[in-house]
């Protein structure tokens, strides 16, 4: 842009005043502090302003735009619905687990009076632990549990809690890191505990975690590789193994599952998940695992083990630090709730299990009755088909592993494939669809029973006018 036309834009901005009428704000004149509103207009003008002398080639018309979006915006929640159409079936950027039949209305429930999260018939304040251990027990085997903010926060409390100070011995193949910068090294170091690596990173033997124990050990560590593998000439000792090393130098063992399968998948003909019973049974000390992901529940971290060392951790500070409100705690209880119903019922209302199920020939089934939905509709402006494709699992769960699925591939006669993919993602219910070439693929895998109606709404709203 030329240095008068630049001027030109800057000298023309209205003033404050003059924006405030404009019909299109008056609505939420009416409802919002008037300080709100012009701060808002404020900020959006000086961010044009920047924009304008930065050199980008704008005018007015994108000014009044970006001022009203925000508006609209800001009324409208922005953590809301939205629809997986990624086929990753825990998205941590889409909130992982969808939350499994029922649990909506307990949660309504619960969020609109007060909850009875920590007190007892005396009403006297309790020990918030108590019920959500119950359950955990008997789910698991284990002898007690308790929750924290997430499985990350877990991990860094049974640190502290067992190890600080005490070095804790890993296998080279289990340091990883996982999204949200999540690295075993850092969270040891953080927890105050002392990482003693033993191994390779693709063989690890038993003598060399028994060589690396020395009177400073504190624990054995165990972590799922979760969002990796490593294959070919591998070696990694058994949990089984550990737990008798553990036994002999009378050290815990910590056993961090990552995804933590309550039900073992290989039934289903899924991929090999190990269980959380699994690693009681077999002797852990301690075992974590995340809430969110297949278990199917609210964001937490699940902490079950031994009675004493549950009690040990139920003192530390830091658990007070990473406590769970009530919301998670209402969330987490229904979620467990149902893996004590026959199994047919778990799998039919559990949100995540009933995805990971989903038989090919209904997805293939809902696939087409959307695309013929779409092309009824959009038969100028979208050439439409429905094509076989493969699914994750994701959340750091059996990843490497691909479910079959079937997408509708959308190809937009007029814009490109990425605009148009944007626009469904501003939707007012956004649709989050894989992108292809100049396709975008909606797996129907992940898109739930009732949201085709969203999808059409949503394509309702971009192309309705041309
Ligand atoms: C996912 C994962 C974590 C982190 O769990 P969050 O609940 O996301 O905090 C920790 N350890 C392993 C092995 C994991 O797979």
């Amino acid at each position: 842009m030329k240095e008068t036309e630049k001027q030109d834009i800057l000298r023309n901005i209205p003033a404050v005043d003059k924006i405030l009428q404009w019909p299109e704000l008056q609505k939420f004149l009416e409802q919002l502090e008037q300080h709100y509103v012009t701060a808002i207009i404020r900020n959006k003008i000086d961010e044009f302003r920047e924009r304008i002398l930065a050199g980008e080639d704008y005018d007015l018309d994108f000014l009044k735009n970006s001022i009203l979006c925000e508006f609209k915006d800001l009324v409208r929640p922005y953590f809301r619905r939205a629809v997986n159409a990624l086929g990753i079936v825990l998205h941590t950027g889409l909130g992982r687990a969808p939350f499994s039949h029922g649990i909506a209305d307990i949660l309504h429930n619960a969020s609109v009076g007060y909850s009875q999260l920590q007190i007892d018939e005396e009403g006297r304040r309790t020990d918030r632990y108590r019920k959500i251990s119950q359950i955990l027990s008997l789910i698991t085997g284990a002898e007690a549990g308790i929750i924290v903010n997430n499985n990350a926060g877990a991990t860094l409390l049974i640190l502290n809690a067992l190890a600080k100070n005490k070095e804790v011995i890993v296998s080279r193949g289990q340091l990883i890191e996982i999204g949200g910068a999540f690295r075993i090294p850092e969270i040891m170091e953080q927890s105050g505990a002392i990482l003693h690596e033993v191994g390779t990173t693709n063989r690890t033997h038993l003598e060399n975690y028994e060589d690396a124990i020395n009177e400073n050990t504190g624990a054995l560590l165990r972590v799922h590789q979760s969002n990796y593998r490593i294959i070919g000439f591998t070696k990694e000792i058994s949990l089984g193994e550990l737990v008798e090393l553990g036994k002999k130098y009378n050290l815990p063992v910590i056993d961090d599952l990552g995804s933590g399968a309550l039900i073992d998948l290989s039934k289903h003909n899924l991929p090999k998940e190990p269980t959380v019973q699994d690693s009681i049974r077999t002797g852990a000390d301690i075992v974590c695992f995340s809430g969110d992901k297949l278990i199917g529940g609210p964001q937490c971290g699940i902490i079950i083990g031994k009675e004493k060392i549950i009690n040990k951790i139920k003192k530390n500070p830091l658990t007070r630090a990473l406590r769970c409100d009530k919301l998670a705690n209402e969330a987490l209880e229904a979620t467990l709730q149902l893996f004590l119903h026959k199994e047919e019922t778990l799998l039919k209302n559990h949100g995540v299990m009933s995805i990971l199920l989903k038989p090919v020939k209904d997805i293939r089934r809902h696939a087409s009755r959307c695309a013929r939905k779409l092309k009824k509709q959009f038969r100028e402006q979208l050439e439409i088909s429905v094509q076989k494709d493969v699914s994750e699992i994701g959340g750091g769960s059996l990843s490497t592993e691909q479910l079959p699925t079937f997408v509708v591939a959308v190809k937009p006669k007029t814009i490109p494939a990425q605009d148009l993919a944007r626009a469904l993602r501003m939707c007012n219910i956004p649709v989050y669809g894989r992108v292809s070439e100049d396709l975008i693929l909606l797996d129907f895998r992940t898109v739930l029973k009732d949201e085709e109606k969203f999808i059409i709404q949503a394509f309702s709203e971009i192309l309705a006018n041309g």
